[in-house]
């Protein structure tokens, strides 16, 4: 057997964008005996976690629960609206855009994948890599589609590979413009839990989502969020599938059961996952992140690096992407921050392979975990040779301290010591208090 703790000294930074760092509270739930999945206690879990899981993807409407990761959720969005040969218009955001069309021309499905156009100086052969999804463009396609030969427009929520967020509400909007009956998909796999989502407001059809990213558990679940006109859809859609159809989970889940064996201890987790994002509050959760992407990129501009993601606009509030000056291998650095720091960073995926690395700010995690990770990134780039403009650490830590979050832990008061931050102003360095 492998040693399961390569660890010994500390515990282990992992800051890639997904599998997230897990709460103890949920590994401890995680770990409670597996019981009967058709037994009467498990229809109350089986009950509860789709309940929750409606007011996480705010939706009225069922939601497929698969024991698979993102991929296998994938799949079960194409497979259950969709007919052999059938179009389907994608977006290229990034890398996970890239495999969703792959895996959906690999399921016999026509595909046609548009790209922002235009140049960017620091990546010229991936501009499209540094934005979001153009509604305008997808409008202006699916006006010409007069036959009405595009069944589906798949885009993704937040793409991983790239830290950058999409305007789904803007892309309902473009579809409604251009009167088109095409279903909306949307692969909110790193999006759900962390950033702002409505999946019934913004009118998607089918949201995809996983366990190891915002919901904070182990990589082994997946979703399907579904709307009325995807389970219309269903009816007549010609693509093989059997695992993956919706009809007869959807049918079992009505009792808190499924047709085959499901992931009994990630279901566990899950409902506890679901009592903390609940408990807190989802407006907070996605201000918590929002505050914490803010203060990660003060380290990058302090730097002096670009930020993979182009557009402020759609800075995505899990994950930061930093290109490397041309000449330095990302990869490299990488290596030598784990090596060096135990610090786990996200690699550059498919077109961005060398040039950049990727930072989370998601899962477990606090102010000064991340200021840990921002002062492991510091040190490797220092021992890499790379110039920097400034002090990364000094940038993040003055914006932590100058934006308490609204709940920042207050001990108890201690006399003449300020209990939160939000007493105290840090310039230069010092904290000052009015
Ligand atoms: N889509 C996005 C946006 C992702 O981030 C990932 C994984 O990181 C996937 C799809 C694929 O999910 P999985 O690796 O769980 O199959």
């Amino acid at each position: 057997m492998i040693p399961l703790n390569q660890h010994p000294s500390g515990r282990h930074f992992l800051q890639i964008p997904g599998p997230s760092p897990v709460p103890d509270r949920i590994l401890r739930a995680m770990s409670l005996p597996t019981i009967d999945h058709r037994g009467p206690e498990f229809a109350a879990l089986g009950l509860e976690v789709i309940a929750g899981l409606q007011q996480v993807f705010k939706t009225r409407h069922p939601v497929a629960i698969y024991p698979a990761s993102g991929t296998g959720a994938w799949e079960a969005a194409l497979v259950n609206t969709l007919s052999p040969g059938d179009l389907v218009l994608m977006f290229e955001t990034g890398h996970f855009a890239s495999l969703w069309q792959k895996l959906a021309a690999r399921l016999g499905l026509q595909t046609e994948f548009i790209a922002w156009q235009g140049a960017d100086e620091h990546l010229p052969n991936a501009p499209g890599w540094r934005r979001g999804v153009q509604a305008d463009l997808i409008e202006a396609r699916l006006r010409k589609d007069t036959e009405r030969r595009i069944k589906a427009v798949c885009v993704v929520h937040n793409e991983t590979s790239t830290g950058v967020t999409s305007d789904i509400a803007a892309v309902r909007k473009a579809i409604d413009a251009a009167g088109h009956p095409a279903l909306l998909l949307v692969d909110s796999i790193s999006g759900l839990a962390s950033a702002d989502y409505r999946h019934d407001e913004w009118g998607v059809d089918v949201t995809i989502s996983g366990s190891q990213k915002g919901l904070m558990l182990p990589p082994g679940i997946s979703f399907n969020a579904l709307s009325p006109r995807a389970l219309e859809a269903m009816k007549t859609a010609a693509l093989p599938r059997s695992f993956w159809a919706w009809d007869e989970i959807v049918e079992m889940n009505k009792s808190g059961y499924w047709p085959y064996t499901p992931n009994t201890n990630l279901l566990y987790g899950l409902g506890e996952s679901l009592d903390m994002l609940l408990g807190e509050g989802l407006d907070q959760v996605f201000a918590r992140h929002q505050r914490w992407a803010a203060g990660v990129r003060a380290a990058v501009n302090a730097w002096g690096l670009p930020i993979q993601c182009a557009d402020p606009a759609v800075y995505s509030p899990v994950l930061t992407g930093v290109i490397t000056p041309v000449g330095v291998d990302a990869d490299a650095v990488r290596r030598l921050i784990h090596t060096r720091f135990d610090l786990s960073l996200g690699t550059g995926l498919g077109k961005l392979k060398g040039r950049m690395f990727r930072m989370g700010h998601l899962g477990d995690s606090n102010d000064l975990t991340l200021i840990a990770m921002v002062a492991g990134v510091e040190m490797g780039l220092k021992l890499a040779g790379v110039a920097l403009a400034g002090s990364g650490v000094q940038a993040t830590m003055n914006h932590f301290a100058n934006s308490p979050a609204p709940d920042a832990v207050s001990p108890l008061p201690v006399e003449g010591v300020a209990p939160t931050a939000s007493q105290g102003q840090i310039r230069g360095g010092h904290l000052t208090t009015a």
